[in-house]
């Protein structure tokens, strides 16, 4: 099947590469017009040029930034329609336990991965409303489901976007907007946000890469990690007319990680 997301416009954030790049991608393939925006103006740029889509700067943090995001949707497509809320922030270096977090982390996580989910959905409802409704993608995590004990700050954060998202979802129901918000939970997907947190841990323990990346693996029932298209696949759905009666839910992509831990 192609040409699912015809006619749809769509805002990407965190799209320069990883999951977000691989939301791009997909829903390129499969006719929506995208912005793709991030806060690194260099992969921005050769993502743009890789995916032939065009981008946009912007730190998710900063509400002049989602308003100045948000007008350039609008110069381009004249409105939109399906918002992905991809951009976070996962790594505090290894130190995101309960006895090593300390609160500048915590809050520079929570600013970023809530604050920043918070502020794009709020600018984006009346927009969406206006424009006869929408579809709002956040990206959560497993660790908003499974306790994870080196991911304290992170966990929260990702739990608070869950919330957060059921709160949306019901309020723009009641209110009749037809805008859908729903919340993806990736498991463990190859990215360079999940290299770089094997790499801290290995680090951190002092011990050999390739036996933490066998712990992590061993975590997981399907006995392997997730590909970034696994998670555009979902949002994919999400966007699309198919999820038209889906909001306020958690869609999980972990190869079945939430069961056993
Ligand atoms: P990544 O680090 O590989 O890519 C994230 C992108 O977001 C980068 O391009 C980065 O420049 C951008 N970004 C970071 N801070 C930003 C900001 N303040 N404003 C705008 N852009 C910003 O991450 P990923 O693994 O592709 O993860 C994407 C999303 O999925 C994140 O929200 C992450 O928490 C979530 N997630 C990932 C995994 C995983 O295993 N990879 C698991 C669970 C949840």
């Amino acid at each position: 099947m192609s040409g699912r997301l015809n006619g749809k416009r769509a805002v990407v954030t965190g799209g320069a590469r990883g999951i977000g790049a691989a939301i791009v991608s997909r829903f390129r393939d499969e006719g929506a017009e995208i912005l793709l925006t991030d806060i690194d103006p260099a992969a921005a740029e050769a993502a743009s040029r890789e995916l032939k889509v065009p981008y946009f700067v912007q730190d998710v943090s900063s509400e002049d930034d989602w308003r100045s995001t948000l007008d350039e949707a609008h110069r381009r497509f004249s409105g939109f329609d399906v918002l992905v809320n991809n951009a976070g922030l996962g790594d505090l270096s290894g130190k995101d336990s309960p006895e090593t977090a300390q609160l500048d982390d915590w809050r520079r996580m929570f600013t970023i991965n809530t604050e920043g989910v918070f502020i794009g959905c709020r600018e984006a409802i009346p927009v969406m409303a206006e424009s006869g409704g929408g579809s709002i993608i956040n990206l959560s995590s497993i660790a908003a489901l499974v306790p994870t004990p080196f991911l304290t700050a992170y966990g929260a954060s990702k739990a608070a976007v869950m919330q957060m998202t059921k709160s949306i979802a019901l309020h723009c129901a009641q209110n009749g907007y037809k805008i859908r918000c729903n919340t993806i939970h990736p498991g463990q997907i190859r990215t360079p946000m999940h290299d770089k947190l094997m790499e801290d841990t290995a680090k951190l323990a002092g011990a050999p890469f390739e036996a933490v990346r066998d712990d992590y693996l061993s975590r997981i029932p399907m006995g392997e990690f997730g590909d970034p298209a696994d998670i555009a696949n979902a949002a994919l759905f999400l966007a699309s007319d198919e999820a038209r009666f889906i909001t306020g839910s958690r869609l999980v992509v972990d190869g079945g990680m939430n069961l056993v831990n």
